[in-house]
């Protein structure tokens, strides 16, 4: 383990300690990742002693303008040297009540600690101190578990989840990014706190959910989310869509599986938060919007709709950014139908000035979502919808070299309108600025601004304006 601690922030921790005779290791995640060579920029340290002061001191001998910040009320502190995040903690000893994961705190030894940690891949620790240097102490078999790809905790798990209800999520999370197994006991520990996890705060269980969703392949932890009970709790509409309807001897897809299926595959192409949670929420619409008839059979018409206007109060309620973030996966779930009624039909090009209008620089990313959503089982209509969406893509770039239509504004602004029918903002102004927008969209006029003007003074005189000649 020597090797690992050949940065100048180990070498400087050393010293320190040496000279003050107090303890330090570096412990957690950081240890974890050397071992399952993954790369990793921030370090936790445990001090027998003061976190804030050791940090303090460790910035005096670096010299330069490290500048510590002091969590006071968590007795952390932390710096940035040389591309690593360094968080210092004294020691501790934890004790819980009932209604917080706030834990009470006393001073502690490196066992103490060490048993306050989440999982035994979490508890390890290397010892920085002089006698010991690079040692690993490991009192719980982390490193056993960590071969055997197994997520358990130090001490009992039902009180573990029980007492810091995060920590459920935080297991699954890291089943996903490491695609290890939860042991039995801390499963069905899970399974019987997951009501707790309304204890914890939004912003801290969205934390989790992002990094599932930004994991190697997301469905293992939506699984695990479903299978605990948390699903239904953290994101009830998501868990909505799981079931199967029959009637009359016809059944509709899971659309919860199917869901993962899309989430997984356009994993395998971008490391897009925001459009991962597209794949998410694509469907999301559609337990709201089935239906049966003996023609048709099922089918979930405008879900896309019903998603698109749905998100917004599911992004409010579950703290998710209320920004562009919001309206970008809004705008992907309202689009994702598009391209695949364009390659039933034939494609006419003002379809295609219309998905390209309206989808604008988002569009690449609409066609990642669209090739993910094809999750049927039949090799052969894999191929045949793939090569449809490939047209569908070969027409999108041909009408956007001529028309450029991406990131377009039609050519004549509304305060143009205003002088030159010289009339006062109103709702007519719209009317005739959509009108010149269609008329492009649609191939009746010129993407130009000779030919939008002479449209526009028609279709004023149509509403009998008179164009004010200067
Ligand atoms: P990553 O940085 O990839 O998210 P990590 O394991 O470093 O993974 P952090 O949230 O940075 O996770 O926490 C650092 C360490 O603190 C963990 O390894 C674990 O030992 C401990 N820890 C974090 N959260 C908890 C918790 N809720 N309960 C107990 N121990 C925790
Ligand atoms: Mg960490």
């Amino acid at each position: 383990m020597n090797k690992y601690l050949k940065h100048p922030v180990f070498e400087i921790i050393s010293e320190i300690i040496a000279e003050k005779n107090i303890q330090a290791y570096v412990i957690g995640g950081f240890v974890r990742d050397i071992i399952l060579k993954r790369p990793s920029n921030d370090i936790d340290i445990v001090v027998v002693g003061s976190g804030i002061e050791l940090a303090n001191m460790v910035a005096d001998k670096i010299e330069k303008d490290v500048k510590v910040s002091v969590f006071k009320n968590f007795g952390t502190a932390m710096l940035r040297y040389k591309n690593y995040e360094v968080e210092f903690v004294g020691a501790r000893k934890e004790s819980y009540n009932r209604n917080s994961r706030k834990p009470i705190v006393e001073d502690g030894t490196l066992e103490d600690d060490q048993n306050r940690r989440d999982f035994t891949i979490n508890a390890l620790a290397l010892s920085l101190n002089k006698e010991t240097h690079a040692q690993l102490s490991d009192p719980f078999n982390g490193l056993d578990d960590i071969k055997k790809k197994i997520i358990r905790t130090p001490l009992d798990p039902d009180i573990t989840f029980s007492d810091d209800p995060l920590r459920m999520i935080r297991a699954i999370r890291f089943a996903a990014q490491l695609n290890f197994n939860i042991c039995d006991e801390a499963l069905s520990a899970i399974k019987s706190n997951a009501d707790r996890i309304k204890i914890v705060s939004r912003e801290r269980v969205n934390d989790e959910l992002n990094k599932i969703v930004l994991s190697p392949k997301p469905s293992i932890g939506f699984r695990l989310l479903e299978e605990t009970g948390l699903l239904e709790i953290v994101f009830p509409e998501l868990y909505k869509l799981k079931g199967v309807e029959v009637k009359k001897g016809i059944k509709h897809k899971d659309n919860f599986y199917h869901t993962l299926n899309v989430l997984d595959n356009i994993s395998k192409h971008t490391d897009n938060l925001w459009l991962r949670w597209a794949a998410v929420l694509h469907d999301v619409g559609k337990p709201a919007s089935k239906r049966f008839d003996d023609v048709h059979g099922w089918t979930f018409h405008g879900h896309e709709f019903v998603g698109y206007k749905m998100l917004p109060d599911i992004f409010r309620r579950l703290k998710f950014p209320m920004n562009e973030k919001m309206k970008y996966v809004r705008k992907l779930i309202l689009l994702h139908m598009r391209p695949i009624v364009l390659s039933k039909e034939d494609i006419t090009d003002s379809a295609i000035r219309r998905l390209l209008f309206e989808a604008g620089e988002d569009i690449d990313d609409l066609m990642l979502l669209c090739d993910a959503d094809i999750t049927s089982k039949n090799s052969n209509r894999v191929k045949r919808f793939l090569q449809n969406f490939q047209i569908v893509r070969k027409k999108l770039k041909e009408i956007e070299e001529k028309d450029k239509i991406r990131n377009w504004q039609p050519p004549i602004s509304g305060d143009e309108i205003i002088k030159i029918f010289n009339i006062k903002p109103s709702k007519i102004v719209g009317e005739i600025k959509s009108a010149i927008k269609e008329a492009i969209l649609d191939g009746i006029i010129e993407n130009n601004y000779d030919a939008a003007y002479k449209f526009m003074i028609r279709k004023g005189e149509e509403l009998g304006l008179k164009s004010v000649k200067e």
